[in-house]
């Protein structure tokens, strides 16, 4: 009697004519998650991901596969040769073991024989199953409507005895879907947006601007403990830190007050783009939510699109604060994003924000400033880290 985590994968891996890219790239995630713990091998049954493992390191291993993007369901199990005795008896110890955990008092047994080749049929395998159960266990009974508990068999090259169903994120296998980079603040947004946008295959990179000595080392920090949160579910990553206090400045210094927020934008997103350029990644993102701050009216976004070419992602557009901060704090990141540091935006925060600004009178602003140096100039010095 051994133990095993099955996996079931969503419908699109399974059947679209990129299966076996999907399911690789999917493994290739699994095997990184899991590198950590001692497990025998992965292989592929009938349309579920099978991992041999020991029930010690179960729970943790779970743990990490549930932030891994692809898969469904996620299932502890006990594997036994396709014998009726040895089954029987698994699924004993299985249903013990579950009644160990939670309250049960009723069960419904589910066969699945995938191999048709075994010669007893389903409705007779779960008859069987169910009778071994009720003489062997006590306080329990069948319902087959409504159970507690569900122990499913599922014969395949050999047999998987099971009661929990864990959900897991679904989404798509990390780097399926193109590469991201995520322009990552402090504040509980932008962290979010990175999580739904990994959760559909992109593989990201990040950037942060800050305005160091104005901004502490301190907010950097911060920025980097979020970013590797992140990194449990997109797997490792760069992130560009840049300094933006010469551009900040020059700015004050030059252009209206109330356009600061918005060329401060612009000049995040050229610099976006350019890391983008120069490490091959195809689009950028940000957590941006229609309506949120003045910079962020349908006005304020154009604007801010203008100053580049690329494909620019907003997956937060829609949401409102209380669904970020719902997914926020389910990925983890809430409490960290939520400590009191400095943001470079605060810097020179305007009073009265323009909410409905022009291209032609941004750009105007923008004519009296060397914008292409000055993103040079931030460029060059920027620090590179690696998250893990
Ligand atoms: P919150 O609104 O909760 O503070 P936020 O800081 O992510 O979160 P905004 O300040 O509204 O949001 O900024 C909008 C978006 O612009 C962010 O989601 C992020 O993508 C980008 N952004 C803002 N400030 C920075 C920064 N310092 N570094 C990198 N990206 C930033
Ligand atoms: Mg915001």
């Amino acid at each position: 009697m051994k133990r095993f985590i099955s996996i079931s994968v969503g419908e699109l891996i399974l059947k679209g004519r990129n299966r076996k890219f999907f399911l690789d790239k999917l493994i290739s995630r699994i095997q990184r998650s899991i590198k950590e713990f001692d497990y025998d091998k992965i292989y592929t049954e009938q349309g579920k991901i099978y991992i041999g493992t020991s029930e010690n390191q179960m729970d943790k291993m779970l743990d990490s596969l549930k932030k891994v993007f692809g898969l469904v369901y996620i299932s502890p199990c006990v594997g036994v040769e396709k014998d009726m005795d040895e089954m029987e008896k698994a699924a004993i110890k299985v249903m013990k073991e579950k009644m160990a955990r939670d309250v049960v008092k009723t069960f419904k047994v589910v066969t699945n024989r995938a191999d048709k080749g075994f010669p007893i049929q389903s409705p007779e395998v779960s008859r069987r199953i169910g009778g071994a159960i009720l003489k062997n266990v006590e306080g329990l009974k069948v319902d087959l409507h409504q159970p507690d508990v569900y122990l499913y068999i599922d014969i395949k090259e050999n047999c998987y005895i099971y009661t929990d169903r864990i959900q897991g994120y679904g989404g798509l296998p990390v780097g399926t879907g193109g590469k991201g980079l995520l322009l990552l603040s402090g504040g509980i947004d932008s962290s979010v947006a990175g999580f739904l946008m990994a959760k559909r295959g992109v593989k990201i990179s990040g950037v942060h601007f800050h305005s160091y000595p104005f901004t502490s080392e301190r907010a950097e920090k911060k920025v980097k403990d979020l970013a590797r949160i992140l990194s449990m579910y997109t797997g490792r990553f760069k992130l560009y830190s840049v300094n933006i206090l010469n551009i900040q400045k020059e700015l004050n210094a030059k252009c209206p007050e109330k356009e600061m927020t918005i060329l401060s934008r612009r000049f995040m997103m050229r610099i976006a783009e350019r890391i983008a350029v120069e490490n091959g990644i195809d689009a950028l993102i940000t957590g941006e939510s229609l309506g949120q701050v003045a910079s962020q009216t349908v006005e304020g976004l154009t604007v801010t699109d203008r100053a580049v070419d690329k494909l620019v992602i907003r997956p937060l557009i829609g949401l409102d604060k209380r669904e970020i901060i719902d997914i926020a704090r389910d990925i983890e990141t809430y409490d960290i994003s939520i400590l009191p540091y400095d943001d470079c935006c605060t810097l020179f925060l305007p009073k009265h924000p323009v909410t409905r600004p022009r291209v032609e009178d941004i750009e105007r602003s923008e004519n009296n400033i060397d914008v292409y140096g000055l993103v040079n100039e931030a460029i060059s010095a920027m620090n590179i880290y690696d998250i893990e």
